[in-house]
């Protein structure tokens, strides 16, 4: 065994019960702050729910941290993490200052966790909500967009970021969504996006949407744009049942979600991946009420009853979630959800584990039992085929801060410069044309973004444009980079400037 890790057969903690021999071995991490204590909560009711799971355990968060690894994790425990196919993690505390990395950014980027479901729900009238009837999932693509993290600053007044929306990691998030609502017994998929303005990365996500969805005839869909799509969900929640959306707008939509429900320490995530998944509550390490006994282990809870489904163990994970619903459900609350009249016994961590345990095997009589389908849900990426491609122009990105900054001027002076055959069809300065014939109201930065064509209106080659980069750069302009215009099957697959 490797050093740093630990083995726990599922014999340790139950001696009642033989391993039997479809055991999963998954890799456990305490993590830090009240980690140990709903990890422990949790280890002892999948053992007493006789799971057929076998436990690596990984020291990662603080002590990896503070040890030299800035990203909390130490080359051993990676090794243990890439040999199960799943990861069931504590909460981590990242130290202030530093420069120490996240590790749940590291996990899933390092992991292709392509995947991020998370459940929000009410439990009243047993935990108070003002949305009684909520109960929804937003499954968030978790790689791409925004968070690829490609970022420069590319003149003194401006800074860029790359938004990577691909086609193969959309169809797989979507028909993620699909299979999840089949899965779960959900009946209707909601897409969000921002396609009225960026129609061709969002517009992208929305048309693999609508084409995937045609496959699952038995489940609605719908999609609606996100910032109306956001404050339905903040105002009627009733109103979705899953969502799935780009990586940002899912990382907003969730935590809108989870803070509606009021139920943010009772909710468990899911990064799913090809080979490995992670599975952990939506809170944190919650230091101020480490080690006291109080905290609410239902997050973790149910995110180990995530993961059995996601095993294949979908038994186990119903006779364990029904518990815990029973349990909510007959009064027995920790501090967090107590409230006088609601609630009929403040408990601790252990006390509550004690509860669940009492209740496996019952139902819930108010709330409504769980019931999942058997099986995980695995989507492999797709390829498409390459698509026949032509050069037709070059967008290129100057940095000029001439006195005055007039278009006119800029515009004038590149077509000077211009070798035969090459055009200047616009100039746009943060997206708005301004050279020919632009409004003197427009702001202009010392970014310019400077359409060259083919004056021909055919196709070019990357020779041409190195000829034309060539010819700028010896006019004097300082070139920042080039975007290619190309067409793809026919159609121009590149937006036109405002005004355009
Ligand atoms: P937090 O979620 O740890 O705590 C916020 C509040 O909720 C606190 O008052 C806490 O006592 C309470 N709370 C949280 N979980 C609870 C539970 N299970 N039962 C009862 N009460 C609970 O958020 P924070 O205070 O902003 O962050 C603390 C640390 O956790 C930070 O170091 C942060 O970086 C880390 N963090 C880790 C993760 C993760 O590992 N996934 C997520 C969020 C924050």
């Amino acid at each position: 065994m490797r050093k740093g890790t630990r083995m726990t057969q599922l014999a340790d903690i139950t001696p009642h019960r033989s391993v039997p021999p479809t055991t999963t071995t998954v890799t456990v991490a305490h993590g830090d702050g009240i980690g140990p204590e709903i990890m422990d909560a949790t280890l002892r009711v999948l053992a007493a729910a006789e799971a057929p799971l076998a436990y690596e355990t990984i020291d990662i968060g603080e002590r990896a941290y503070l040890a030299g690894h800035t990203s909390g994790i130490t080359p051993e425990a990676w090794d243990t993490i890439r040999r199960n196919p799943a990861f069931l993690k504590g909460p981590i505390t990242t130290p202030l200052g530093g420069g120490y990395k996240s590790l749940n950014v590291t996990i899933r980027k390092a992991l292709n966790l392509y995947a991020n479901v998370r459940p929000s729900k009410s439990y009243a009238p047993f935990v108070a909500s003002s949305h009684p009837g909520m109960n929804l999932v937003v499954i968030r693509e978790n790689e791409e967009d925004l968070y690829a993290g490609i970022e420069h600053q590319q003149t003194a007044e401006v800074a860029q970021v790359l938004k990577l929306v691909t086609r193969p990691g959309s169809e797989r998030i979507v028909r993620y969504a699909f299979e999840y609502a089949r899965a779960y017994g959900r009946s209707k998929v909601t897409c969000m996006t921002k396609d009225n303005i960026m129609k061709i990365t969002d517009g992208l996500f929305h048309r693999v949407f609508e084409e995937v969805a045609a496959e699952y005839p038995d489940i609605e869909a719908e999609h609606q744009i996100i910032d109306i799509g956001a404050a339905r969900l903040a105002a009627q929640p009733e109103q979705f049942d899953v969502i799935v959306t780009l990586n940002l707008y899912g990382d907003i939509l969730s935590d809108i979600a989870s803070q509606v429900a009021g139920s943010v320490g009772l909710a468990g995530s899911s990064n799913i991946g090809d080979h490995v998944s992670m599975f952990e509550a939506v809170h944190g390490s919650a230091p101020d009420i480490a080690g006291k006994d109080v905290a609410n282990p239902s997050g973790l809870l149910w995110a180990a009853t995530q993961m059995l489904v996601h095993l294949g163990h979908a038994e186990t994970a119903e006779t364990i979630k029904n518990a815990w619903l029973a349990t909510l459900e007959s009064g027995i609350h920790t501090a967090d959800i107590y409230r006088e009249g609601l609630s009929a016994r403040r408990v601790g961590t252990r006390s509550f584990t004690e509860a669940v345990i009492e209740r496996l095997g019952t139902r819930p009589h108010r709330l409504t039992p769980v019931s999942y389908r058997s099986g995980g849900i695995t989507i492999a990426p797709s390829q498409d085929q390459p698509a026949l491609k032509r050069l037709m122009g070059t967008d290129v990105f100057l940095d000029w801060a001439e006195p005055g900054r007039s278009p006119d001027a800029l515009g004038q002076g590149l077509e000077a410069t211009l070798p035969t055959g090459w055009e200047l069809r616009m100039i746009t300065n943060r997206g708005v044309k301004v050279y020919p014939n632009g409004l003197p109201e427009t702001f202009r930065t010392d970014h310019w973004r400077c359409r060259f064509v083919r004056a021909d209106g055919g196709a070019t080659d990357f020779g041409e444009v190195l000829t034309l980069l060539g010819a700028l750069h010896r006019g004097g302009f300082a070139v920042i980079k080039t975007e290619h215009l190309y067409e793809l099957e026919g159609k121009p697959a590149f937006s036109l400037g405002q005004g355009e």
